[in-house]
């Protein structure tokens, strides 16, 4: 009997470092190589918003269209379809004949739920995933996942000196897609390309972009610039290649190695592994919480004293609040769909503990808006912040005039992002709908 694969694409979205596309070329005679966009968000709060804003999705197709051309050297293309992924894989197996299904595992709550369905729905077709979005397999870890350390610190403690795999190689050769295939459709041409964007999707775009940061030596002063508000160099820009998987985080940090064996080690180059290690934690953390990274009470026992102000909510989204700071952050990232790591701790704390807001609007508002935006990461560090995730300290408030003097002491990123355009009252109306 012919085996026909089906690879499942998600946030991997390259042929290299992808141990689940590996084993199903070197496992099938047939293989069809595919990509499911329901475009559905992670959480509830949404309020039926959609879950990506044009950047996002914009990035996205880019990455996608990137991958469809490489796969052609193989001979292949990818498989697209706009749908629920459960209802386009029954009509791909009953078409083509589907024996095997692969891909890779990912913290994703909906892509994981589709999978469940999917393996229940087809009970004789064999499901085979593999860890390709973290540094470690959960075997590395001197603990199992249930029992992952409550802080980064003690994480780190504990994984830092493990040694890292090295990447697995792109496939040689793919086993060639059933014949007729070629009637699937393939990914759309965007229409709605936005100029302007600092960043281009894909594989060897992201490559090059890692590249070039290690070419002109910037990963030698990471640790004294990684707070900048602005520009592409004082921060590695890695994330958004690394959540889309365009580029696999052991391949960065094979990179990185060959740098400080052929360049330079210091503090810097061991401070971007550090915060790669941030990274991992939220995603064994994402892997270990399950459901909880949307909670409310996050995993803490206690729900915080925050609610939903729909006034307040709409002014810090449109960057219009007494903050100019805020302002002119949530303007940048309205138009870039990116922003600093310095950046989101503020809008986030700003969030929290200025405005009062429920810290799962404001994460849910980011996960449409960010170019580089992954469930753990994103989940995980609003709950950080919002004293209801894996902060020893309860929560982290940030005196908002204080951090404008130091990081951006001159004015210039509130006057480049037109912050100083407030709404010097936070409320129009006061608890009873009376105008203030
Ligand atoms: C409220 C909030 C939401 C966030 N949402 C996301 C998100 O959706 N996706 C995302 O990739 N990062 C997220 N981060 C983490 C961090 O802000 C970004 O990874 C970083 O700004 C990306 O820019 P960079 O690649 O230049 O980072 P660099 O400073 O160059 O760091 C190198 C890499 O380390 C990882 N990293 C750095 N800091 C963190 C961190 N705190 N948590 C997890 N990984 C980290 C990223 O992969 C990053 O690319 C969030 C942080 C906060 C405070």
């Amino acid at each position: 009997m012919v085996k026909t694969g089906l690879y499942i694409f998600s946030n991997d979205l390259r042929l290299d470092d992808n141990p689940a596309l590996r084993l199903a070329a070197s496992e099938m005679d047939q293989l069809i190589c595919f990509y499911a966009d329901d475009n559905n968000p992670s959480s509830e709060v949404h309020q039926g918003r959609g879950g990506r804003s044009g950047r996002r999705n914009q990035f996205l197709h880019e990455s996608l269209t990137a991958l469809d051309n490489n796969l052609q050297h193989y001979g292949h293309r990818l498989v697209f379809r706009k749908q629920p992924l459960t209802d386009a894989v029954a009509e791909l197996i009953s078409l083509h004949n589907v024996t095997h299904i692969y891909g890779s595992i990912n913290v994703g709550r909906h892509s994981n739920c589709q999978w469940d369905l999917l393996k229940k729905e087809h009970p004789t077709i064999s499901f085979q995933q593999r860890h390709s979005h973290t540094i470690f397999n959960p075997e590395d870890l001197p603990f199992t996942v249930d029992s992952l350390p409550f802080t980064f610190s003690k994480f780190r403690r504990q994984v830092e000196d493990i040694l890292v795999d090295f990447p697995t190689p792109k496939p040689k050769s793919l086993p060639p897609p059933p014949a007729n295939l070629a009637r699937e459709n393939t990914v759309p041409n965007l229409c709605d390309i936005t100029p302007g964007s600092y960043f281009t999707g894909g594989a060897n775009i992201g490559w090059a972009h890692v590249n070039q940061y290690f070419n002109k030596g910037l990963a030698s002063t990471y640790k004294t610039t990684r707070n900048g508000l602005d520009g592409m160099d004082y921060s590695t820009k890695f994330s958004p290649w690394l959540a889309n998987g365009c580029v696999s985080v052991k391949s960065v940090i094979a990179r990185l190695k060959l740098y400080e064996r052929d360049f330079e080690q210091n503090e810097s180059t061991y401070w971007i592994y550090f915060e790669l290690l941030w990274r991992e934690y939220f995603q064994w953390y994402a892997h270990r919480h399950k459901d909880r990274l949307f909670d409310f009470s996050g995993i803490s026992l206690v729900k915080p004293q925050t609610s939903f102000y729909a006034e307040r909510y709409q002014k810090w989204c449109h960057g219009n609040t007494p903050y100019p700071i805020i302002n002119a952050l949530m303007k940048q990232l309205k138009a870039t769909g990116y922003m600093s790591n310095r950046g989101r701790q503020l809008i986030a704390s700003c969030f929290v503990h200025e405005l009062n807001l429920d810290w799962r609007y404001g994460a849910a508002y980011l996960e449409q808006q960010l170019i580089d935006y992954d469930e753990a990461s994103n989940w995980g560090n609003w709950q950080y912040l919002a004293g209801v995730g894996a902060d020893p300290k309860g929560h982290r408030k940030f005196d908002l005039r204080k951090q404008t003097e130091m990081y951006d002491p001159h004015g210039e990123f509130v006057k480049r992002w037109a912050g100083n355009q407030t709404d010097s009252e936070l409320d129009s109306v006061d608890a009873t709908d009376w105008p203030v």
